[in-house]
């Protein structure tokens, strides 16, 4: 297996050579929080798939829902004039769930970046639809990620994701994002950087027109850009400013959504209402690739009322809805509900950031701790810690192969240690999650 990997395997984010020199790790089996490789060496999955499979690998639940549906209707689309009864039930679900956000109709997509790009083109017709056509540009910060279709990775925050497919879409600009570690401000107070941050936003919605900006789309707690939770004050600083301006705010929740973050919603935990949220990942847990974009009322109502033609959506997929992936996502919604898993998330995910800070004060490599906010943890590894030199590439896949030799999976994006296991991890699987990061911290 792995030579054929090698042979004929492209791998996303990586070099295609890149398995030839470093086979990856062949998973061949999950059960709850552990995966099992071809070798037969078995490993926590901190990284918890790829910061959806919030169930574990074994929920019987959803596998039932998804043998049940499959026998009774593995595949309709809900274009136009069909739907069907699982789409439908799971839309109600989701009214109900993300009511508190404001978020109240359902358009499905197949997966996160199919639901970033559904959020933008629905920002600019919504603007179309009111009669504001200028309303195109995208405004986003700095390190956040969107995905890798071209107007997600137009809005994405790190260039590496921009600059091999460019010329992207135009009208897209992004800004400081409230990042103490390093920041163009040198700004180490999260709350005064993240001030420094939306009075840069205030300025870029000053010198682009705020009537040639469509919207503005952020992760609550940022993600693949290294775990950054934003100050408190700066989303609805975010929310402010689009609203004094006419600017939709999207909330890109691919990986904060349904409990991540120790709260059902990362908007919530800002208290914010944001015009859309971006859903995908954890409402299906992996079992099935899904996705749905919630839509506020206000949003909606301009479609809905619209008398001109302009609403009619031009956009969709052959598996919006797919009734395979809806079965699955209810399955989810209830057995996240059933055993409270934010509650479990905020848990521990607060004991996995002290069990990070106390080995920051065990090893010189680790420059940064970021997280605290349920179950999305980071470490930024350095060479020298005064200077914040970055480490060296070899040197972080080390402690990755360290860490997982010694029982536990863990995730390198860049200078990043990336943590982000399923959230029914108990106390004692957080506690060998640390113990062996401390191994492979050692041993590298
Ligand atoms: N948005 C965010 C915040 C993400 O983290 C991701 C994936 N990591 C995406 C969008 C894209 O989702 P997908 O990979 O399912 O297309």
């Amino acid at each position: 297996l792995k030579e054929h990997n090698a042979r004929s395997v492209w791998h996303p984010m990586a070099h295609p050579a890149d398995s030839q020199a470093n086979p990856p790790t062949i998973v061949a089996s999950g059960d709850g929080v552990r995966i099992t490789d071809i070798d037969g060496h078995q490993a926590i999955d901190a990284v918890g798939g790829l910061w959806n499979v919030n169930l574990g690998f074994s929920c019987q639940p959803v596998k039932d829902a998804i043998a049940a549906q499959l026998n009774e209707l593995p595949y309709y689309s809900i274009f136009r004039g069909t739907s069907h009864p699982a789409a439908i039930q799971l839309a109600e679900e989701l009214r109900d769930f993300f009511a508190p956000d404001g978020l109240t109709r359902a358009f499905f997509t197949s997966g996160g970046s199919d639901s970033v790009e559904t959020a933008l083109r629905l920002a600019r017709q919504y603007h179309k639809v009111k009669g504001a056509p200028s309303r195109t540009k995208f405004l986003s910060l700095k390190k956040g990620y969107h995905g890798t279709h071209f107007g997600g990775a137009s809005v994405n925050g790190n260039a590496n994701f921009r600059t091999q497919y460019e010329p992207l879409m135009p009208g897209c600009h992004h800004i400081p994002v409230p990042y103490t570690y390093r920041n163009p401000f040198d700004e180490t107070d999260p709350e005064k950087l993240a001030q420094k941050c939306l009075a840069a936003l205030a300025d870029e919605i000053a010198f682009q027109g705020a009537e040639t900006i469509a919207a503005f789309i952020m992760e609550p707690v940022l993600g693949a850009g290294g775990v950054i939770v934003p100050h408190a004050s700066f989303m609805p600083g975010v929310r402010a400013l689009c609203d004094k301006n006419g600017i939709l705010l999207i909330a890109d929740e691919v990986i904060t959504a349904f409990g991540r973050t120790g709260s059902w919603t990362g908007s919530r935990h800002w208290g914010v209402q944001p015009d859309m949220a971006c859903t995908a990942k954890a409402i299906t847990n992996g079992y099935f690739p899904f996705g749905a974009v919630m839509i506020a009322e206000g949003v909606a109502e301009v479609f809905e009322q619209d008398k001109t033609g302009k609403a009619a959506i031009g956009h969709g997929y052959t598996y919006s809805g797919h009734p395979v992936g809806a079965a699955a996502a209810l399955a989810c919604l209830a057995e996240t509900k059933r055993l409270n898993l934010p509650e479990n998330a905020a848990a521990r995910g607060a004991q996995m950031y002290q069990g990070l800070l106390a080995l920051k004060d065990r090893f010189d490599v680790i420059g940064d701790v970021r997280g605290g906010q349920g179950l999305m943890s980071a470490l930024e590894l350095v060479s020298d810690r005064a200077t914040k030199a970055p480490i060296d590439k070899s040197r972080i896949g080390a402690v990755q192969e360290a860490t997982y030799r010694s029982g536990t999976m863990i995730r390198v994006s860049g200078p990043n240690i990336i943590l982000s296991p399923p959230l029914i991890v108990t106390e004692d699987d957080v506690s060998r999650i640390l113990s062996d990061l401390a191994t492979g911290l050692a041993a590298a």
